[in-house]
């Protein structure tokens, strides 16, 4: 009797976990196709863009909040321990960037709606009215007490050589060795193609690049970059 009913626990026992097992399996099918469902709502949610008035809300609230300054504070304080650890000699140059990198048009962007429209920003490079941005400056600052020369170098054209000159004056860039604009068929070209050229003939003339400062990766990629130093920008990107 007693060997019995062990044996029936036994068998019970057996029944019960071959249930469990069931049971146990027939979660984990439905806990994967759960997880599989929620992938695939997630995936089709990903492939539907950001509505256009929510993201220029969120990028005007991250430059007017403070949190694009704190951004780019770090990235100034990292540039100054970077380029600290440079002996500048005589030909060492920095080259920086003009629009978000060295003078700030954020103004204008929010005044084009966050576009973009040739005239205004054609009228508002005239009138020279891009404040500096206060930490490209104190960088500027910095590398001039090291020992660096300076250069500007800018997708700009020519006929804008004078009031971009004069805006850069204007807000304290006062010494630097030259300011490079695009000129005839250099219009034509790609961003990147134009600035490394350029490097490769500043490099051929006898400088040493040490470092280019852009908002644009178009700024810092390609020949003789040295130390890049990426300033942030969510109003526009340059592709290449
Ligand atoms: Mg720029």
């Amino acid at each position: 009797m007693i060997l019995k009913l062990k044996l029936s626990n036994i068998v019970y026992s057996y029944r019960g976990y071959l249930f469990f097992l069931t049971l146990t399996r027939r979660s984990i099918y439905v806990v994967g196709l759960c997880m599989l469902l929620t992938l695939l709502s997630a995936c089709e949610q990903n492939d539907k863009p950001v509505n256009l008035t929510i993201a220029k809300n969120e990028v005007k609230q991250y430059y007017e909040s403070g949190k694009f300054d704190e951004e780019l504070n770090t990235v100034i304080e990292e540039a100054k321990k970077r380029f600290d650890k440079v002996a500048f000699k005589e030909n060492s140059i920095v080259i920086f960037d003009v629009d978000e990198t060295a003078l700030n048009n954020y103004e204008l962007a929010e005044k084009m709606g966050f576009g973009y429209v040739y005239d205004m920003n054609k009228e508002w490079n005239a009138e020279m009215k891009a404040p500096a941005i206060p930490q490209v400056k104190e960088l500027y600052a910095f590398l001039l007490s090291k020992g660096a020369k300076i250069i500007f170098l800018t997708g700009r054209n020519y006929y804008e050589y004078e009031v971009t000159y004069q805006n850069l004056v204007n807000e304290g860039y006062t010494v630097f060795d030259t300011l490079i604009t695009q000129i005839g068929e250099e219009t034509k070209m790609k961003a990147k193609d134009f600035k490394s050229n350029k490097r490769v003939w500043l490099t051929k003339n006898g400088y040493e690049i040490i470092g280019t400062v852009g908002d644009q990766w178009t700024d810092l990629e390609g020949e003789f970059h040295g130390i890049q130093i990426k300033i942030p920008n969510y109003l526009y990107m340059i592709e290449d």
